[in-house]
């Protein structure tokens, strides 16, 4: 995945502002211990001395060093042990002394012999897609804003919406909840206004939650920004974003223009992450020869055979809404 250069400059600051608060709580605890225990702060300081001990032996070359580095070594473990004994009778806590990092593997600096660290490729990621879904003018929303009395108890078909809309509820609940990289790809379908996007959005906001990259937005919108940065009118690269996010959330299949580029970057969207192994949510107004009708039978054969379909049944609940509110 490729990271804008905002994105790396977000990364430092962050890792630095992580540095500085780990380095103030260490500093506060250093200077309560030597308030409340001061045996252990002479220890610490102990351990401190001899380090410029072997520092001076090793300046005056002298030959039996090694054996007083190994017995060095083995007082100080047993000294760093005592400290430790003692934090957790003064503090119950044995590492309260230690540098309280957010990242123990880099020591917040991002970088690990060089290389970059987990926790700065996951903040890489996480900002290269905010800034994509920075266009995305979708509102999230959480899962308990969901009102199930907008759905009609009526039967329609044999069906009724609320009980449909309620094992719905619970199955979108429990897939953002379990979300994770075998999770299924999920085709949302059904008319206008049953909540398909508002689902989506609560999926959203709980997988980011979750720690994980969401990138949600409308197809129309992101093929539009792919669309520019092919030709150069802007920069970045969405279509790479979107092909890598952890979820992929398309809004509203149908509403972008019919066009033979449209088509082909959706195709590569849907198909390359289909091929990762990445989850993707697409939600539509389309029925399904509407769907057929519109999109050439590669697009249409992907989503039927790669995606849970999931119908969303009633009316629609806009005006429902609308009525209960006055
Ligand atoms: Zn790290």
């Amino acid at each position: 995945m490729k990271y804008s250069e905002q994105a790396f400059e977000r990364a430092e600051a962050e890792l630095s502002k992580r540095r500085k608060r780990a380095e103030e709580i260490h500093i506060k605890r250093t200077e309560e211990i030597e308030r409340v225990a001061p045996e252990i702060a002479t220890l610490q300081k102990s351990l401190a001395a001899t380090g410029a001990e072997l520092m001076r032996l090793v300046v005056e070359r002298r030959e039996d060093v090694p054996e007083i580095i190994e017995k060095v070594k083995e007082k100080n473990l047993s000294t760093q042990e005592t400290i430790k004994d003692l934090l957790e009778v003064v503090k119950g806590d044995r590492s309260y002394l230690d540098v309280p990092y957010f990242c123990n593997v880099c020591k917040d600096t991002g970088y690990v012999n060089g290389t970059r660290c987990e926790c700065l490729k996951k903040l890489l990621r996480k900002y290269t897609i905010d800034e994509v879904n920075q266009n995305c003018h979708i509102k999230l929303h959480d899962f308990n804003e969901f009102r199930l009395e907008y759905y009609d108890t009526g039967s329609i078909n044999g069906v009724v919406p609320r009980d449909k809309m309620a094992q719905i509820y619970q199955f979108c609940r429990d897939y953002a909840l379990n979300f994770g990289k075998g999770s299924p790809s999920l085709f949302f379908f059904g008319r206008t206004g049953l909540g398909k996007t508002f689902l989506s959005s609560c999926i959203a906001k709980r997988v980011m939650e979750n720690g994980f990259n969401v990138a949600f937005g409308s197809i129309l919108d992101f093929l539009r920004t792919i669309e520019n940065e092919r030709f150069g009118r802007a920069e970045g690269d969405t279509l790479d974003i979107l092909i890598n996010a952890d979820l992929l959330i398309l809004d509203d299949l149908g509403s972008e223009f019919q066009t033979s580029f449209n088509e082909s970057a959706l195709y590569d969207i849907i198909n390359s992450r289909i091929n990762l192994d990445r989850p993707t949510i697409i939600s539509t107004n389309l029925s399904a020869s509407e769907l057929n009708g519109r999109y050439n039978e590669r697009i249409v054969s992907r989503i039927t055979g790669c995606f849970d379909p999931i119908p969303f049944v009633g009316k629609d609940i806009r005006h429902v809404k609308r009525q209960l509110r006055y």
